[in-house]
This record gives structure tokens, C-alpha cells and sequence, in this order.
């Protein structure tokens, strides 16, 4: 069972986000505080697309029991989860849902590969309609191998991921989008017209 990060993977640059102010202004202590928060309450968006789901929905169960590590299966949508697992193979007919469904996740978000076919097309490689890894459309956090992997391996990849988290900074992450300064913060969001408020 060996977990591939995502640094040693085809992974596609991340598109640049707007940053909140604590992402970028708070201090260290409490930037810890957040990603401590983030990496215990990961609400998962399963795309699930073949067999490899069968072991995902397994991890979710009460024998390997994913939600003491603090994964939350049950997200309505991708609007309110924060990682999304690919798990199953990928078609370039479906390789479109994916994408839109991964940009309509809030940052900061995550993506775990789980199996085979969604890290590099599997058994069906040469297939003309399949695509070659799930990194080919949207970035990869954590990589699982296997076809299928077991539900440890999954495990295995979320304390990956929330050892990931653990450290990231968003800002590095990312680049800023955010405003420079508390001036910037407070600024008025209309301009007043010239002249003053002659209301
Ligand atoms: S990696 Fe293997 S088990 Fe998983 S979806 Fe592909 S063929 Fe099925």
C-alpha cells in the first residue's frame, strides 16, 4: 500500500482564487487553528464512476468506519463538500461533468485519486475513450494506487491528505488574490461621486 503524492503526479496548475481575510491576514497560531478545523471535518463528494466506489462506499462503513478520522460522507453536493474522490474510470465523455462539478466546490478544496483507473486510465489505458488519469482535467491532492485499492488504502490516503492540510498555507497554495491591507478591508465598496453626499 504505497500513497502517492500529488507532487510526483501530472498535476494541473491550480486556477488562482480569491483568498478570505483570515486566510491571508491571520496570524500563524490561528492559521493552525483553521487547518486543524479543515483537516477534521472533510465533507466528501464521492464521484464515484465504477468499481472503485464499491470500496469507497466499504471505507464508509462501520468496519473501517472513515468518519472517526473526521470524513463526512454525506455532503448534499459539491457546493458543500470539501474533497472530492474520484474513484472509478474516468471516460472523456464524463471527464466534463467532473471538471464542472470540481469548480463548483468552494476553496480551499481537495481531490483524493482512488484506484488505478482514475490515476492513469487502469486496465482500460489504451482505450480510446478513456481519460488518462483524472489529473488530465482537474489537480490531484493524493494519489491511491490499486484496482481496487482496499478501503485501507483509502485511509491511508486521507491521513496523507490531512497531513497535507496540516501544513499548507493557502497562501502559498494559491498566490493572493486578497486585499494588501486593512485600509484595502475597510475601504468603502462605492466610490462617493465628486462633490461629496449632497443627498
Ligand atoms: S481501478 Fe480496477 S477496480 Fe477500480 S474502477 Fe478501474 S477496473 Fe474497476
Amino acid at each position: 500500500m504505497d500513497v502517492t503524492p500529488a507532487s510526483e503526479g501530472n498535476a494541473v496548475p491550480l486556477p488562482a482564487p480569491k483568498l478570505g481575510t483570515l486566510a491571508r491576514l491571520a496570524p500563524e497560531p490561528m492559521k493552525v487553528v483553521l487547518n486543524w478545523g479543515r483537516r477534521y471535518s472533510l465533507w466528501v463528494f464521492n464521484f464515484g464512476l465504477a468499481c472503485c466506489a464499491i470500496e469507497f462506499i466499504a471505507a464508509s462503513m462501520a468496519r473501517h468506519d472513515f468518519i472517526r478520522l473526521g470524513v463526512i460522507p454525506f455532503a448534499p453536493g459539491p457546493r458543500q463538500a470539501d474533497l472530492m474522490i474520484v474513484s472509478g474510470t474516468v471516460t472523456d465523455k464524463m471527464a466534463p461533468a467532473v471538471k464542472r462539478l470540481y469548480e463548483q466546490m468552494p476553496e480551499p478544496k481537495y481531490v483524493i485519486s482512488f484506484g488505478a483507473c482514475s490515476n492513469c486510465g487502469g486496465p482500460y489505458w489504451d482505450s480510446y475513450s478513456v481519460t488518462k488519469g483524472v489529473d488530465q482535467i482537474i489537480p490531484v491532492d493524493v494519489y491511491v494506487p490499486g484496482c481496487p485499492p482496499r478501503p485501507e488504502a483509502l485511509l491511508q490516503g486521507i491521513l496523507k491528505l490531512q497531513e497535507k492540510i496540516a501544513r499548507e498555507s493557502l497562501e502559498e497554495r494559491y498566490g493572493t488574490t486578497a486585499p494588501a491591507s486593512v485600509a484595502q478591508l475597510t475601504s468603502p465598496l462605492v466610490t462617493p461621486p465628486p462633490g461629496g453626499d449632497d443627498r
